[in-house]
């Protein structure tokens, strides 16, 4: 089997933390879900992880994100085993069957797409995750997930509506049966404030 191609461990950020995470839990065969690709790095590290006998789903509602997530799979060698599909997260269980093991949520905004003002320019708004499209997406999701698996939310507050969207991804998931999952957040202390963190569900 291909080694993973981010071998390096770092706990340094949300995004690290979670791949920490998946790296723990995601086996060769898996089903697998990334709600936002962008530019395709956690989409990579599924289907690393997932392998060939497995599946990985890769939602993203901008086409420049699409491509640049086929772009990097077909770089890495990891095309075969990843549905790209360019629509809503919201519409997540169209798409995707039961059995799920592990589904990444990267909210907030595309990194090195285009400014704001260089997309009013060219006519285009930013695409940013929203509050009740994620909310939506994060219950499908929560439905679909395999005893044992989970789902890793890095959150991001430093943009316009990015607090809003923080909550309501708390609110939802402290909202969760207990019995049925267990929620974790994960803050870096020593970073800023508004550094993104983390939030955890297992399904029990
Ligand atoms: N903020 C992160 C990256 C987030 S990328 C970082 O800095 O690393 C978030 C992705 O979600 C973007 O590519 C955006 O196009 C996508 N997105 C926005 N709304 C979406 C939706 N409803 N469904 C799926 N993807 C969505």
């Amino acid at each position: 089997m291909k080694e993973t191609t981010a071998k390096k461990l770092s706990l340094r950020g949300a995004v690290p933390l979670s791949h920490f995470f998946l790296r723990q839990l995601v086996c060769p065969g898996d089903l697998a879900v990334d709600a936002t690709c962008g530019n395709g790095l956690d989409t990579l590290l599924l289907a690393e992880l997932v392998g060939e006998g497995g599946k990985v789903w890769a939602f993203d509602v901008q086409p420049r994100a699409i491509v640049a997530t086929r772009e990097l799979l077909e770089k890495e060698g990891r095309r075969e085993c990843v549905e790209l599909i360019e629509a809503g997260h919201e519409r997540l269980s169209e798409f995707v069957p039961k059995g799920v093991k592990a589904a990444v949520f990267n909210l907030g905004y595309l990194p090195g797409g285009l400014s704001a003002g260089a997309l009013a320019k060219a006519g285009e708004h930013p695409l940013v995750t929203s509050p009740q499209t994620t909310v939506s997406a994060l219950e499908q999701a929560a439905s679909l997930l395999v005893a044992g698996g989970i789902m890793v939310i890095s959150l991001y507050t430093g943009h316009e509506g990015g607090p809003e969207e923080a909550q309501a991804v708390e609110s939802w998931g402290a909202a969760l049966p207990p019995k049925h999952y267990n929620v974790w957040c994960s803050r870096q202390l020593n970073r800023p404030p508004l550094a993104p963190y983390l939030v955890l569900v297992e399904k029990v």
